[in-house]
């Protein structure tokens, strides 16, 4: 028995089918390869350098085509000076997150002089640059503090997003809290969970499907923009 021959609105509606599946599975593809970006997201990591979390984490973020900035504590950055080189090899940008993790809002104003004072030469030491952004420990801050890391040129920067990692939260949570981010927002992060290294190629994909792409931090606005 010969095969009916489609009428011409049937094959029209076959081929504008054909046409439409081909733009949405080109419209679905495009964002993880994506070169345009729509915005930035700043990604934060804090606590390092180790030798024992960094390099890896580092390995992570290039495998992925994220960049971040390492909030680095002064003791760290002395202790680990090839770790600070290295993230800043890797094209991560370095802050300063004190020397020792104090509450700063505890202390002296000669006391947080010397905790923000120490760490810059750490880190410049080090090779990792001298830096221009300051995470106070704990997001905990005043005036004194801010007037303090003012002096040596950094600006204060918080987060607009707590991952929520020094929680224990578990890695498709970290993913889903980079998920909120906004152009321009800051993510919280830590050098030292594991669940967060893991999260990192979902957050790439999560991020690739929004348009956004992983920024450096002003220090003249406190948000995220191109690199
Ligand atoms: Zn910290």
């Amino acid at each position: 028995m010969p095969s009916t021959p489609r009428s011409p609105a049937v094959r029209l509606a076959v081929a504008a089918t054909a046409v439409a599946s081909t733009l949405t599975l080109s419209a679905e593809a495009a964002p993880a390869h994506a070169a345009a970006c729509t915005g930035y997201v700043g990604l934060t990591f804090d606590d390092g350098p180790s030798s024992t979390h960094t390099p890896a984490l580092l390995t992570a973020l290039r495998q992925n085509g994220l960049r971040a900035t390492m909030f680095n504590q002064g003791q760290y950055a002395a202790a680990n000076p090839a770790q600070v080189r290295a993230q800043a090899s890797a094209g991560m940008w370095i802050g300063n997150h004190s020397y020792t993790h104090p509450h700063l809002t505890q202390l002296s104003q000669s006391q947080i002089d010397s905790e923000i004072a120490r760490t810059q030469q750490a880190i410049a030491g080090a090779g990792g640059g001298t830096p221009r952004l300051f995470r106070p420990p704990y997001g905990e801050t005043s005036t004194t503090v801010r007037s303090v890391a003012a002096k040596y040129g950094l600006s204060q920067i918080i987060w607009d997003v707590d991952s929520q990692d020094w929680n224990g939260a578990s890695t498709d949570a970290i993913v889903q809290a980079a998920a909120r981010l906004t152009n321009g927002q800051i993510i919280l992060m830590h050098e030292w969970s594991a669940n967060t290294r893991a999260a990192i190629p979902r957050i790439a994909q999560t991020l690739a499907s929004k348009g956004l792409c992983s920024g450096r931090i002003s220090p003249e606005t406190g948000r995220a923009v191109a690199p």
